[in-house]
């Protein structure tokens, strides 16, 4: 006999870029879907200012390749799930969807929290879990155009993510057109990089001063450039890695706007992304590709 799945859950899963505008707004729940990376144990954690203790587990779950995030159960919900992963050997590592949570704040970054209507679900059929097992497998880069140049006529095919993925191992270099959403912005390095007044290339630190080797010359105040990696989707939910240069994200956030961000970028702190960067994450582009192919 065969069954037939009813879906009694609409998901609405949050990125993690979107759970840091929530952190303590509790004005709406959070469906968060990821990795479980780590069970914790089941312990008694004393409520602040009062002579009892609550039951509270942590599980904490990969949403992205560089961001990890705590899920927190309180009372029955965490007895529930404790008894849930009881049986989880360390080699079992599953995708799964924590429904219903609130966001709130440890130690500056988000961290969700069980609500009395907070499900979990483990199933690899539903779609949004296969699809993210699916993204993870991937994480060759695509290469964007910086802007316009000579190509910018090139006759190029409008192509899903999953196509251009194919084109990979055909061409050495080929244009296309792809539509696509961006989901987040990688923050794990840097945003921006140093060159010339003059060339793309990034520079390197000789002792205290930059070296332009086209130049050949010293550099004493180098210009900053941006260079975004974002993790996008298209319609069909195929996803990749885009880097965006200088020129395409000055284009999207203004020419003065970017100048602006790229002035007050600290190298101290490059990987805080600048909030106005953070808001291109949910848009939707057409972005004219050059895929470079890497042997
Ligand atoms: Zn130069």
């Amino acid at each position: 006999m065969s069954s037939v799945q009813i879906r009694n859950h609409k998901f609405e899963i949050v990125q993690f870029e979107e759970l840091t505008k929530r952190q303590d707004r509790f004005i709406q729940s959070s469906d968060v879907l990821g990795r479980l990376v780590r069970i914790g144990e089941l312990v008694y954690q004393e409520v602040k200012g009062k002579q009892k203790t609550v039951k509270k587990l942590v599980l904490r779950i990969q949403m992205n390749r560089n961001k990890q995030v705590n899920a927190t159960f309180w009372g029955q919900k965490a007895i529930e799930t404790s008894s849930e992963f009881s049986n989880c050997k360390s080699s079992d590592s599953m995708v799964i969807i924590i429904t219903s949570n609130n966001v709130k704040t440890y130690r500056g970054e988000p961290t969700i929290s069980s609500t009395s209507a907070t499900k979990i679900y483990t199933s690899p059929d539903i779609e949004e879990i296969s699809s993210f097992m699916k993204g993870e497998q991937l994480s060759k880069e695509v290469q964007l155009i910086r802007g316009e140049n000579e190509n910018f006529n090139m006759k190029a095919e409008t192509m899903t993510i999953e196509e251009v993925k194919r084109q990979r191992s055909k061409a050495t270099e080929l244009y296309v057109v792809c539509k696509v959403k961006i989901m987040s912005i990688n923050s794990s390095g840097s945003w921006h990089y140093n060159t010339c007044y003059s060339h793309y290339v990034k520079l390197e630190k000789s002792g205290t001063q930059y070296y332009c080797e086209r130049c050949k010359e010293f550099v004493t105040t180098p210009y900053r450039r941006f260079k975004v990696h974002v993790r996008v989707e298209d319609t069909i939910r195929g996803s990749t890695t885009f880097v965006l240069f200088d020129s395409i994200v000055k284009n999207i956030i203004g020419k003065d706007n970017g100048e602006r961000i790229l002035n007050e970028a600290s190298s101290t702190n490059e990987k805080i992304v600048p909030i106005e960067l953070c808001e291109i994450v949910g848009r939707s582009f057409t972005f004219k590709l050059k895929l470079l192919i890497t042997i």
